[in-house]
């Protein structure tokens, strides 16, 4: 008898990727997300939101960025008073996001708003809670219930011990019975902890029972760099199992940079591929050519690309020609020349100096001979090895 199971390799799937948990469809303004709409990024604006100039520049310093959805915080009434005239000056969806007072949600229910965010734990409880829900439902607009770890009801945390992931899935499952008993179905659901473990299993256990949308993201991840990761190792789970509609990336300070890190976490799990992948080696001591310029120097030409063409650039020729057949276009360095792969086999040979140029000519060669099949949408889902999936505006 053979030691290893080699029978479950043959049932194992080749192709990898999970399918995406089947959501409901939610609009938010111009942004639909759920269902196999492109997974959203969002941010939260710093400034005061009654500071309008203030909210407005930094909210199109993040459109500029590639935001597609933003939050602002109303905690006072001069804030709800701003919500209008910001909606007026920007292009994305405004968001509400209300804690304590269910009073600033309904005063914000009055603007021309997009969404409401609203933390059950902390509206005052069901009743203020359904007058929130009569309010956006009449306006026809969208709310997420946003539990949080840090703000579980009391009761709840007496019933498990304390904020563990079954506990916040069963408030989250509670105030959207609690919608749903008002005709209300216009819901996202978010399940933060600034634990990881916490923040995954809740997802992942809210996936298997309900299938309202949900916000993604790891609370309260503190300072960038760790943040980033800190934010990949929560929102990177998810995502390959399939889970999150609509993703922030929560850093300490600017909110600019949380978009890039939110599409770069996208992009590494193929959920949301929006420009060419890159690979390079780390270098070694075998490396024979400068890869540091050539890659500087590609991504620069690369930049704004939106082709979902993997690109392999290796050092030298030990590993170098087997990762580079694992890409679209590929190449490994040896004694100053590069040799260039498409698709496994070795079409030419060019000096140091013109391997960007030879790359970037192939780059060109492959848009054009896969224009017509390059698909728009956002799942990995069916396509093949080598074929990143989507490309999103
Ligand atoms: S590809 Fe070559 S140069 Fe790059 S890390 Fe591997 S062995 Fe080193």
């Amino acid at each position: 008898m053979a030691r290893f199971n080699y029978q479950l390799l043959e049932q194992a799937p080749r192709v990898p990727g999970k399918p995406r948990h089947k959501t409901r469809e939610v609009r938010i303004g111009s942004v639909v997300i759920g269902g196999n709409n492109p997974i959203a990024v969002q941010s939260m604006t710093t400034t005061d939101t009654h500071d309008v100039e203030a909210t407005v520049r930094q909210i199109r310093a993040l459109e500029e960025a590639g935001c597609e959805l933003v939050r602002v915080t109303v905690p006072k009434p001069e804030d709800a008073h701003a919500l209008t005239q910001i909606r007026q000056r920007i292009g994305i969806p405004l968001i509400c996001d209300i804690h304590f007072d269910y009073k600033m949600a309904l005063a914000a229910l009055d603007h021309p708003i997009d969404k409401i965010r609203i933390n059950p734990g902390n509206i005052g409880g069901p009743e203020r809670f359904r007058q929130v829900v009569r309010k956006a439902k009449d306006r026809g607009i969208p709310m997420r219930i946003g539990v949080n770890a840090g703000s579980l009801e009391r009761d709840l945390c007496e019933k498990y011990g304390f904020p563990c992931p079954p506990a916040m899935v069963e408030s989250a499952l509670r105030y959207i019975e609690l919608a749903e008993a008002e005709g209300y179905h216009d819901i996202v659901v978010s399940l933060k902890s600034s634990d990881v473990l916490v923040a995954v299993e809740a997802y992942r256990l809210y996936a298997q029972l309900a299938d309202y949308p949900t916000h993604i993201g790891i609370t309260e991840a503190g300072k960038p760099p760790y943040a980033v990761t800190k934010s990949a190792a929560g929102l990177a789970p998810l995502l390959l199992d399939g889970i999150g509609d609509t993703i922030r990336v929560s850093l300490l300070g600017d909110p600019v940079p949380e978009i890039q890190a939110a599409f770069d976490i996208l992009q590494a799990t193929q959920r949301r591929v929006r420009r060419p992948e890159l690979i390079a080696c780390p270098t070694c001591g075998r490396l024979a050519i400068d890869l540091e310029k050539i890659v500087a120097e590609l991504e620069k030409r690369l930049q704004g690309k939106r082709l979902p063409v993997k690109i392999s650039v290796l050092g030298c020729v030990v590993n170098g020609p087997g990762e580079a057949r694992e890409a679209d276009i590929g190449i490994a360095a040896g004694n100053g020349k590069g040799m260039i792969f498409r698709n496994g086999e070795i079409i030419r040979r060019v000096d140091e100096a013109d391997i960007v140029d030879a790359l970037m000519e192939e780059v060109a060669r492959w848009e054009e001979e896969n224009r017509h099949r390059l698909p728009r949408t956002t799942d990995v889902e069916g396509l093949g090895r080598r074929r990143l999936p989507v490309i999103n505006p």
